[in-house]
């Protein structure tokens, strides 16, 4: 094998990760218990989870990212194919609704693994002056 193997096993990237809805440290345990509920900690390297409660902010920023997306998408139908009301409302409000669903939890799951990079990197720098 001659793929180039560089030495960052620290951790994983935090969006690979994130996406995937695995363990910020390890890669591999699951994030996620239900749709949105974390595990209390990951089950193949046992790190506590219990940090990663980012409660509703992550909920309402992607609300604002569907929000924008939906009303730019209905504005260009609307110019393109002026379409009536009701066919709006049959095409935005099942795409607002996937669409947050679709990207709360990838969203969630990056969170929490910057959150837990940012924790560590803070962890190792106070033990350095220790
Ligand atoms: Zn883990």
């Amino acid at each position: 094998m001659s793929h180039d193997h560089t030495p960052d096993h620290e951790t994983p990237n935090p969006f690979a990760t994130g996406i995937a809805g695995r363990c910020p440290r390890c890669g591999e345990g699951l994030l996620f218990t239900g749709f949105l509920k974390t595990a209390s900690k990951c089950e193949s390297c046992g790190l506590d989870l219990e940090f990663a409660d980012s409660g509703d902010g992550p909920a309402i920023f992607i609300m604002f990212i569907v929000g924008f997306v939906v009303i730019t998408l209905a504005l260009l139908v609307n110019v393109v194919f002026n379409p009536p009301m009701w066919v709006h409302l049959l095409l935005w409000i099942p795409t607002t609704i996937i669409l947050s669903l679709a990207l709360l939890r990838p969203f969630k799951g990056i969170m929490i693994a910057l959150q837990y990079r940012n924790d560590a990197r803070e962890g190792q720098q106070t033990d350095d002056h220790a």
